[in-house]
């Protein structure tokens, strides 16, 4: 597999990364032979984040003899900087390491996130701490709302962007990741599969290739999977007119009920969290039903409360039918578990 260096940071990574997610329902020997896997396959970059549950623990256990060799990233959702060191030394003993390459400030999405972030003691002033103490490398920012991630970029205080990017959403491609690479940001793709919801994953890895300054980090729960991935970028093709046709196609069917989770809707005065109301099929994909139920079960119940004002709809800039998708992704959540 080719290498690439990740722009913001000295790191040589694997030009496609590991995605943590999917590992989280495996039995850790499976979990730990899948990451192996990818790494004799050539996979040198590793994302994770203490959120995902097991999901650090089985990347240290599958990486430890392996360590110098490759590149680990993890996340904090944390906004208050006691909280976020607490959060640092969780993650490099779940790790278990001694350093964490990159740290990234995960899901700044709005105002109020990205202020406390920044505020003195808040996380950014935790990370720059841990990262003067050796236990960090390189703090990045993730992000689902491109004017929130051009404001934390124009800071100059990030190294690396972690945002979605797949051929739905292909939106950063026009100002997010021209202004990241302007002030050498390194950029890493999150859900280049649409979080599970694209299957052609030749047409998803085409339209990446497009766009080379970007690390995808695909998530990856067996080694089939693996295998089909790491083909796809050691025997490429270039996209034919029939598989545009078809990328225009899925484009135009998911485009206009695929929520980006950029939170313009919100805050919604009833307390409805739309977005995670409606990245239930995604969920479902990626998660066990178990972890569904868990993560997703209070922002279901609280569906009922909306009263169908349609200011969300008014904010949303993808003009989605949320009242609709709502109700739509209830009842798919109900009949699923
Ligand atoms: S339509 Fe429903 S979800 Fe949207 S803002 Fe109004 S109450 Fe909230
Ligand atoms: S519903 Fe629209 S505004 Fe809300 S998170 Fe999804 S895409 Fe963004």
């Amino acid at each position: 597999m080719n290498t690439v260096k990740l722009a913001g940071t000295d790191l040589e990574i694997s030009e496609v990364g590991f995605g943590g997610i999917p590992i989280i329902p495996l039995p850790e020997n499976e979990a730990v032979s899948v990451i192996k896997h990818c790494f004799d396959l050539g996979i040198t970059f590793f994302d994770t984040a203490n959120m995902y549950p097991t999901s650090e623990e089985k990347i240290g256990t599958a990486l430890k003899a392996v360590r110098e060799k490759v590149v680990i990233a993890t996340k904090t959702t944390k906004r208050d900087g006691k909280e976020a060191l607490t959060h640092i030394d969780l993650s490099l003993r779940q790790i278990k390491t001694d350093w964490i390459d990159i740290y990234q400030l995960h899901n700044v999405s709005n105002e109020e996130a990205l202020e406390q972030v920044l505020a003195p003691q808040g996380a950014y002033d935790a990370a720059r701490k841990a990262r003067a103490e050796g236990k960090i490398r390189f703090i990045g920012i993730s992000s689902h709302s491109i004017r929130i991630a051009i404001k934390a970029l124009k800071t100059g205080l990030f190294q690396t962007l972690q945002f979605p990017f797949n051929f739905i959403e292909n939106d950063p491609a026009n100002e997010l990741f021209p202004l990241a690479r302007k002030n050498d940001v390194g950029i890493i793709g999150m859900k280049p599969l649409g979080g599970g919801l694209l299957e052609r994953a030749d047409l998803c890895f085409g339209f990446l290739r497009q766009h080379p300054y970007v690390v995808p980090i695909p998530g990856i729960r067996s080694k089939k999977e693996a295998d089909e991935i790491i083909g796809l970028y050691r025997d490429p093709k270039p996209l034919s007119k029939a598989d545009l046709k078809e990328m225009e196609n899925i484009q135009s069917i998911l485009g206009e009920r695929f929520c980006h989770r950029c939170e313009y809707c919100m805050p919604c005065d009833q307390g409805v969290q739309i977005p995670s109301v409606l990245i239930f099929k995604s969920s479902a994909k990626r998660i066990s039903r178990e972890g569904v139920k868990a993560w997703l079960g209070k922002p279901m119940e609280n569906v009922v409360k909306c009263i169908e004002c349609g200011e969300c709809e008014e904010k949303c800039p993808y003009n989605l039918p949320i009242i609709d998708m709502l109700k739509e992704n209830l009842a798919l959540f109900k009949a699923y578990t």
